[in-house]
């Protein structure tokens, strides 16, 4: 009986890996820096380190596969990763294929904006009938959609990058390789240069002691711009929002709200969208990774 998921979130800061049942209980959980998994050279070898205690004291043929959540932009068959930002050495490489034969068991991957949400609808034990949108404003402006029970990828595999719509007249360049994204405006990277060059605090201090500054609001506006658009066009159930932005001490959580329904057209759905703030659960990327894992092998996504 093959029951257990081997699953691991590749984060910026942190890996964090464990043994996940089929219930979704999470069962053995560990975290390391990503910097080493940046650092080394042999990435299969690395993770196959990690794990292989829990193959050794589980059995092998515990395992159904492995599987992974990470901020990657990849292919719709979720078997290439173009680009990792956050760690050296994964970018237009197959981690699935690496892994699946370092390891000898099926590999699977996701985008973690995709898995954080399948984790927040799961927790819930939400109906996921409908439209559910998940928005979280960490470095970037991460984007995830569920329709009717499947994560909505698109058709190339790289929908949902809401971070990444353009503002008009507007000219920065993105990290992404274009000018202009909101995402510039819209995140936890706009705050850290508000902490860094006017204010000159901690960024995890600036809604606390400058919270009611303009600059700052400017952020929470475009945050909630953004959310609106998106919004207006799906008309969703609910709307998850989380992020190290979200988390943040003093995050104006009624500022952004009252923000994005005075956006919204009248009398829905700026009445009708329901917002939740998301579980900021260590284990959620693990329990995403193996929910998505799940779905996949049962043909679900
Ligand atoms: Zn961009």
């Amino acid at each position: 009986m093959t029951n257990y998921y081997l699953a691991i979130e590749i984060g910026g800061t942190n890996l964090r890996y464990g043994v996940v049942d089929e219930a979704f209980q999470v069962l053995e959980f560990q975290k390391e820096p990503s910097s080493l998994l940046s650092d080394a050279e042999d990435k299969g070898a690395y993770i196959e380190h990690l794990v292989s205690p829990y193959l050794k004291r589980y059995g092998r043929e515990q395992f159904q596969c492995i599987t992974l959540s990470l901020a990657s932009l990849m292919n719709r068959e979720r078997t290439i990763n173009y680009n990792s930002p956050h760690i050296r050495g994964l970018d237009h490489i197959s981690l699935t294929e690496i892994l699946s034969k370092q390891i000898g068991l099926p590999a699977f991957m996701e985008r973690d904006v995709n898995t954080a949400l399948l984790y927040e609808i799961w927790h819930r034990h939400m109906d996921s009938s409908g439209i559910i949108i998940g928005i979280f404003i960490g470095t970037g402006l991460g984007n995830a959609m569920c329709i009717d029970g499947k994560i909505y990828i698109g058709h190339s595999g790289s929908a949902c990058e809401l971070g990444h719509i353009p503002v008009p007249g507007f000219t920065r360049d993105c990290g992404c390789g274009k000018k202009g994204c909101i995402e510039l405006k819209a995140s936890g990277k706009a705050l850290h240069r508000l902490a860094e060059n006017l204010f000159h605090c901690p960024v995890s201090e600036i809604f606390e002691q400058y919270g009611d500054r303009e600059e700052v609001l400017e952020v929470v506006r475009a945050c909630a711009a953004a959310a609106a658009t998106e919004i207006t066009i799906l008309d969703p159930k609910c709307v998850i929002l989380g992020g190290g932005v979200v988390e943040m001490k003093g995050f104006p959580m009624e500022y952004f709200e009252q923000t994005v329904r005075e956006n919204l057209r009248i009398p829905n759905p700026r009445e009708s969208v329901v917002f939740y703030r998301a579980e900021n659960a260590p284990e959620a990327g693990i329990v995403g990774a193996a929910i998505n894992a799940s779905a996949r092998m049962r043909n679900e996504i």
